[in-house]
């Protein structure tokens, strides 16, 4: 088994601070996850709408014709250089690109949707599925910083969190001075660009992976009661 090297994504993030045990048993102790019909369903999805934006088929899916049919046309109708889909961006510990498997990988990011509008706005979409249970205020931030890291020149950027079976779109806009604070320099280490610097820091520092056991959190975990119950401290 491969050592555990530690990167940051949001995924990893969000699986931390609900528990550190649980980052743990997952990343580190790399113990094996039961993919969930839910996981599963949400892959599916992803991949069929990917494969109809890059023009793999014409026929559109039912995810998408659902609620969204123009604007999965209007994703489709964007020039193929202007337009990323389900790319993956890798960074070094200095926020410059490295490649997805390197070595000096550190941050780890990927978009479902990316669209260059100019060289100093790109949009972003992320494909939900289910109801809106969360506002994704972390994830939001997270998704902007690949923006800003690739393009120097980014004035805006905005993320579209798209829900599929709902209908709804909830948007967050970042400027300039909210990802590099009033400066707007990214060598000053401020907003969003110096938070995420810190949290990812806080994250890589903690080698105790306390548990932090809660009836929402164990509920879910896949270390949990209800799922494998591979987990001590998991409460019902
Ligand atoms: S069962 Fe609860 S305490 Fe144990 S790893 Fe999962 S979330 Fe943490």
């Amino acid at each position: 088994m491969k050592p555990f090297k530690f990167s940051f994504s949001y995924s990893r993030w969000s699986l931390w601070r609900k528990c550190p045990k649980a980052f743990k048993l997952q990343n580190v102790d790399k113990l094996p996850i039961e993919t969930g019909p839910a996981l599963i369903k949400g892959r599916k999805i992803h991949d069929e709408i990917a494969d109809y934006l890059q023009h793999k088929t014409d026929e559109a899916p039912t995810s998408l014709t659902k609620k969204f049919a123009t604007l999965g046309q209007q994703l489709r109708d964007v020039p193929s250089s202007n337009i990323m889909i389900e790319d993956q961006m890798a960074f070094d510990k200095d926020r410059r690109a490295v490649g997805w498997f390197g070595a000096n990988a550190y941050y780890r990011m990927i978009w479902d949707v990316g669209v260059s509008v100019s060289n100093k706005v790109i949009q972003a979409v992320d494909w939900k599925t289910g109801k809106p249970y969360d506002s994704y205020d972390d994830q939001k931030q997270i998704f902007a910083l690949p923006a800003f890291w690739l393009n120097p020149d980014l004035e805006e950027f905005t993320g579209n969190w798209v829900y599929l079976d709902h209908g709804d779109v909830h948007s967050t806009t970042f400027n300039r001075a909210q990802m590099y604070g009033p400066t707007c320099d990214p060598a000053a280490d401020d907003g969003l660009h110096g938070l995420w610097k810190a949290n990812a820091a806080m994250m890589e520092s903690d080698v105790s992976y306390r548990a932090t056991p809660s009836k929402d959190a164990c509920k879910w975990c896949e270390f949990g009661p209800n799922k494998q119950n591979l987990c001590e401290d998991g409460v019902k």
